[in-house]
């Protein structure tokens, strides 16, 4: 019998070789070739007849046969490909310089071919270079029959190799769809389908292949991305609830005591409002014996730090522990210093867990930790190892929220007690966003910055100037001031980039002989990190190199310019963040951006975005609209589902509806235990590992 997890093997059409390249796009049994979704569909409307092409910014899609095809021999051996393409109105040309043996060998002449790319002005003519295309000879649906809609696959050079290109691909689904198949389960339940007029899971599936009107591919195109946020929404609901439908009851803080006071009494500064506020609302959700589940937003420099003080002292003054998560052990042993600095004069016991501990510290450390003899434990993701029992644990605080996933907070909403949860942020989320990415959190955020601090002043420099910046720097050294030069450093490419760090380093040291510089990067021992950062706090360095391990959290107000050298290769958030390094004191400070050229256009609109502001929501919103949402929302990530038809900015509707859906089915059913939600339940068991079998006993 066939099923829907029957190999794509069984499949008409399909042997060894198209087995193995179907496997690379994820494509193993007839129900994956089913999701193997259109990447977009054309249509005659949408089609650009070639006479009325204009040089312009965003891509378009012709559609012509192939008239001749040559490779072309270029100034100094460049050679290229191209392809002279008609439709009847006019001819085009597009061009590759890459690739070449590949590409050669895929167009006949007379075959008809659409194309999509961005036209260029070359010389008198125009271009399209590098132009994604989509073979349509030999579909039985004609290519330019009106009102037909074509789908079109993401394509790949191994199904290329097989001869499964649209037209292909196409063919498979046909013969799937004839195979006498039963029917696809729907893991959304009927109720909700009939409440929000959603189609039934298998026709949605087989009209965004085969679309017989607009209206039709639409509606389907609806189920599917509400199916995205839903799942996206019942994840969220499910981490808020921690599998049970009321929200939980959490610890009772009921009054700040001596050591909140003592802490607040010498504060070196007045907060601001901002802060206040914060604290306020905290103290608002903890003393009521509620769970708190609140997001604290504000920007690189807000002081977000003092407030998570004032909350886990909170949490002391009523005998319990608190614990602070960082995203990396620098920031981690940074935090357990501030700590040191502002509350060392209480009576509290601090432990720093990170993964650099010795066994017998370590040991010694869990055992004060599980008896309660220390209070408050730093540490990185660590915290949340099955090993670490607190004694009575009344507050989690988790910095840098963005590294930190949904199932993450789940898990530790899991260890046993029911801690209140404060995360902190300085990547502001747009209002937009903020309800999908931290639907299952109430929002705090602080607005202002300390007063007296001045806006980094923010340049973007070539490595011509690198002389007159240096001397710049010269000047600001004189002055007593310390700089950062920061140096990207990827996983990709982290031998390299290391190098390139290695040799900055020499490099500074050459041209500054008289200036004491460090060096810090991840890959230092973390003894070794510890020492050069404490030693360019105290003032003992002038200037640090380093990679991006400063990124997150580092506070060195003293410190008045940032460099960023390869600043193209940075993202815009990660460059906000290392701004944010400097003007953390009273002093003018100074970002230099060290880009090379000529450099992309998306690279081009970040550095520009840079100089144009530093008030982070303004950063995150035109971020936003630079990469798009599936990218910000950087899912890989947070472990949330990757989002492949919705589109968090223009599906706000769907959005609303999913939400609602959700919440109302984790009231209804918690643990998802009825018989209508069996499907459901087990793909967020088998997708996203929802222990919902233990939900279901407790
Ligand atoms: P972030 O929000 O980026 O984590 P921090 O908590 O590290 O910011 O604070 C940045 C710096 O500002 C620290 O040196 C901190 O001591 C200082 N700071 C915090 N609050 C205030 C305030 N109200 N007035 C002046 N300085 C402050
Ligand atoms: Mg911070």
């Amino acid at each position: 019998m066939r099923s829907w997890h029957t190999p794509i093997e069984h499949l008409k059409g399909v042997g060894p070789q198209r087995t193995r390249a179907l496997a690379t796009a994820g494509v193993r049994t007839f129900r994956d070739l089913l999701w193997y979704l259109p990447r977009r569909y054309l249509d005659r409307s949408t089609i650009v007849p070639i006479r009325e092409l204009q040089p312009q910014q965003g891509g378009v899609t012709v559609l012509g046969q192939v008239r001749a095809q040559a490779l072309v021999e270029g100034l100094r051996g460049r050679s290229r490909f191209e392809v002279l393409l008609d439709d009847g109105t006019g001819q085009l040309v597009c061009v590759w310089f890459q690739g070449l043996s590949w590409i050669s060998k895929q167009f006949q002449t007379g075959q008809w071919v659409a194309f999509h790319g961005v036209p260029q002005r070359y010389g008198a003519r125009l271009q399209l270079v590098h132009p994604d295309y989509d073979k349509l000879e030999g579909d039985s649906d004609p290519p330019l029959r009106t009102g037909a809609i074509i789908p079109l696959y993401p394509g790949s050079q191994a199904l290329e190799r097989v001869n499964l290109n649209s037209v292909g691909i196409r063919r498979l689904l046909r013969r799937l769809l004839e195979e006498p198949l039963p029917p696809l389960p729907d893991p959304l339940p009927e109720w909700i389908r009939t409440r929000y007029g959603l189609m039934p899971l298998q026709e949605a599936l087989i009209t965004v292949h085969i679309p017989p009107s607009w209206a039709l591919l639409e509606e389907a195109q609806r189920r599917l991305k509400f199916d995205e946020l839903f799942t996206l929404q019942l994840l969220l609901a499910w981490s808020r609830y921690g599998g049970g439908a009321q929200p939980q009851r959490g610890p009772v803080f009921e009054r700040a005591g001596p050591r909140f006071r003592a802490f607040y009494e010498r504060l070196p500064f007045v907060l601001t409002e901002g802060q206040k506020q914060a604290i306020r609302d905290i103290y608002r959700d903890v003393r009521r014996g509620g769970l708190m589940n609140r997001l604290l937003q504000g920007d690189v420099g807000s002081g977000k730090t003092i407030v998570a003080i004032a909350a886990m002292l909170l949490a002391l003054d009523s005998g319990y522990q608190a614990a602070l998560m960082a995203p990396t052990e620098i920031l981690a042993e940074q935090h357990y210093s501030v700590l040191q600095e502002h509350i060392g004069h209480i009576d509290v016991q601090i432990g720093l867990l990170t993964g650099s501990l010795g066994r017998a510290e370590r040991a010694r450390l869990l055992e004060a930790i599980s008896t309660g003899a220390i209070q408050i434990l730093v540490g990185t993701h660590a915290l949340i190892q099955e090993d670490v029992r607190f004694h009575r644990l009344g507050l989690v605080v988790i910095d840098e929220q963005h590294r930190f996933g949904v199932l993450q907070r789940a898990a530790l909403r899991r260890k046993g007690s029911c801690p209140h949860l404060l995360v902190m942020t300085a990547t502001p989320i747009p209002r937009s966003l903020a309800l999908t990415l931290y639907g299952d959190l109430d929002v705090s955020i602080i607005r202002e910055l300390p007063r007296g601090r001045k806006p980094v002043s923010t340049h973007l420099v070539s490595e011509t100037q690198r002389e007159a910046l240096y001397g710049f720097l010269e000047g600001e050294l004189a002055r007593g001031r310390q700089a950062y030069i920061v140096y990207p450093l990827v996983e990709e490419s982290e031998a390299l980039d290391l190098r390139n760090a290695q040799a900055g380093y020499a490099q500074i040291r050459a041209r500054f002989p008289h200036r004491r510089v460090g060096l810090l990067h991840g890959r230092m021992p973390a003894g070794e990190k510890e020492a050069v950062m404490r030693a360019f706090k105290a003032g003992e360095l002038d200037i640090l190199v380093a990679t991006t391990v400063i990124e997150v959290g580092i506070d060195a107000p003293n410190a008045t310019v940032i460099v960023i050298e390869h600043a193209e290769r940075f993202g815009l958030a990660q460059l906000h963040q290392l701004r944010g390094r400097v003007g953390r004191g009273s002093e003018r400070a100074h970002c230099f951006l060290v880009a090379s050229s000529p450099r992309s256009p998306e690279a081009e609109a970040r550095l520009r975005v840079l100089l144009e502001t530093t008030d982070g929501f303004r950063l995150a919103e035109r971020d936003l609209e630079l990469r798009g949402p599936g990218d910000f929302f950087g899912t890989r990530q947070t472990g949330l589902p990757e989002l492949r038809m919705a589109n968090l900015l223009t599906d706000q509707a769907i959005l609303q509806q999913a939400r609602e859906a959700a919440l109302t089915l984790i009231e209804r059913d918690p643990s998802l235990a009825e018989p209508a939600h069996r499907e459901l339940a087990e793909l967020l068991r088998t997708r996203y590992g929802l222990p919902l079998e233990l939900a279901r006993i407790g």
